[in-house]
């Protein structure tokens, strides 16, 4: 979120990744799991290295493939590194608040997925010991009041725990110093980060499909309170707080990459339940099924397992669009939906055509999807989600707009389904969501289909009236 408009909603959701172990080229390694977290944020782009000398960045606007060069990665030595890719969604000025979070006295590099709600505890705090806070927003704050435990001599483990009751709110976070690398995430665990291993060293990712792209092996996940830090000695790790482990669950609806293993469960296999499981609640009396390319295609395939109806792709996304949320105006998105995809009419044409999406939230998608599906003389179109309806916004970090742009928030499902113009309309119910992820619902926070968030968003909340 940018500090001059603290707007809570406006969050980040983002994507980490980070390196220790002699004998590696860290940000080489960094690079190309930052490029395997693209889908995380596509805003910009950022890698800090560090030698045991030094700590040298190099960030900047825009995808991973446009900020880095060679020249830049080869100034990047040293056996550890973190990067960041940056997902913001309020436009403006968001390069200069590319990630990692580094200062001029170069004590520590930062990234940051997530979003504090509230910074209150944390500016109290920089105020109090005469620290500037203007113009920060909540990674920098973080980052300045680590930077001052460690300038005051304390170790880097010892300047967590002291600023980690500050952070009130939601955090997986890298911390890169001169010589050590630590992995922290918030009690809640909303947003995900894993260990792996690779070559001798270490690697902490946002997902752990980046993992595998560097050749590493999934360890485990950091748990949520937990920090672990990998030094010169190893890894050593430290429970900051209980661990009341409550995953975002949108990351298994639309967030994480399809061969991610979020809480033990593969992303693909917990998206074709999610659609099985849409099949037994609605089926519908259809010719073909359609997924909305990329991310409804597993939930599509697992409807049509259950259904015997035959999967075909009438939709084609052109793959070098990104994400549609990132344009921040509605007829922006609204040419971004035309330009990402095209209908291939003769899968159509003449067919009752069932179209599964992942989810609806302010239904600019939904819309002209169908518009585009009956332009192509499908007989009937029938939408349906795979997930429930997206009541409430998020405040965490992963930009699901006001409350008042989230079309669920205003309407029934069937004044929906007539403002999108399909026959039908059908959502996964809220228990047939959790029964998919195989976990206990108290293992998630579910807070923009059920309006609970397990981190206090009181200030968020005033902001948003
Ligand atoms: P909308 O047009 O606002 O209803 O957006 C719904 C579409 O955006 C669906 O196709 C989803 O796959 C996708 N989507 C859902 N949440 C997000 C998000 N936070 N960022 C980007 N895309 C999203």
């Amino acid at each position: 979120m940018d500090g001059e408009h603290p707007s809570p909603y406006l969050g980040e959701k983002c994507g980490v990744f980070g390196v220790f172990g002699h004998g590696l080229e860290a940000a080489r390694l960094v690079h190309t799991g930052l490029w395997t977290l693209q889908h995380r944020g596509q805003e910009s782009s950022g890698i800090s290295a560090a030698d045991g000398r030094q700590i040298r960045t190099h960030k900047g606007a825009g995808l991973v493939a446009h900020v880095y060069d060679e020249p830049a990665l080869a100034k990047l030595t040293g056996h550890a590194a973190i990067g960041h890719n940056r997902y913001s969604t309020s436009g403006g000025s968001s390069s200069v608040h590319a990630q990692p979070v580094i200062s001029s006295q170069n004590l520590l590099a930062l990234a940051h997925n997530g979003n504090l709600p509230s910074t209150a505890a944390l500016t109290g705090f920089l105020v109090s010991r005469g620290i500037a806070t203007a113009g920060a927003n909540d990674s920098e704050q973080m980052h300045r009041a680590l930077e001052h435990e460690l300038a005051a001599g304390a170790a880097l483990d010892a300047a967590i725990a002291r600023a980690f009751p500050l952070f009130t709110g939601v955090f997986s976070l890298l911390l890169l110093t001169r010589n050590e690398l630590a992995a922290v995430r918030d009690a809640h665990g909303i947003r995900p980060l894993s260990i792996g291993k690779v070559d001798g060293g270490y690697v902490f990712s946002s997902e752990t499909c980046a993992i595998d792209a560097v050749g590493g092996t999934v360890i485990r996940d950091v748990r949520p309170g937990e920090m672990v830090i990998a030094s010169e000695s190893g890894l050593r790790s430290v429970q900051l707080a209980p661990e009341q482990g409550r995953l975002d669950i949108f990351e298994f609806i639309y967030f994480a990459r399809p061969d991610s293993v979020l809480l033990g469960r593969r992303v693909n296999e917990v998206r074709k339940r999610l659609g099985a499981n849409l099949a037994r609640e609605h089926p519908v009396p259809a010719d073909v099924i359609v997924p909305v390319p990329d991310s409804a295609i597993p939930a599509a395939q697992g409807y049509s397992a259950v259904t015997g109806i035959p999967l075909d792709f009438g939709l084609l996304k052109n793959r070098y669009i990104h994400r549609t949320f990132i344009r921040p105006a509605q007829n922006l998105r609204e040419s971004g939906v035309r330009l990402k995809l095209n209908p291939i009419p003769e899968v159509l044409r003449d067919r009752r055509v069932a179209v599964i999406d992942d989810s609806i939230v302010r239904g600019t998608t939904a819309r002209r999807i169908v518009a585009m599906i009956r332009a192509c003389q499908a007989r009937e179109v029938h939408f349906l989600v795979s997930s429930p309806p997206v009541r409430f916004p998020d405040y965490y970090g992963i930009d699901t707009p006001k409350r008042e742009e989230l079309v669920a928030a205003r309407m029934g499902v069937e004044e929906i389904r007539d403002a999108i113009g399909a026959d039908s309309l059908a959502y996964l119910s809220y228990e047939g969501m959790i029964e998919s992820t195989g976990l206990p619902e108290s293992k998630f926070s579910t807070s923009c289909f059920s309006g609970v968030y397990p981190v206090p968003v009181a200030a968020a909340q005033e902001v948003l009236g």
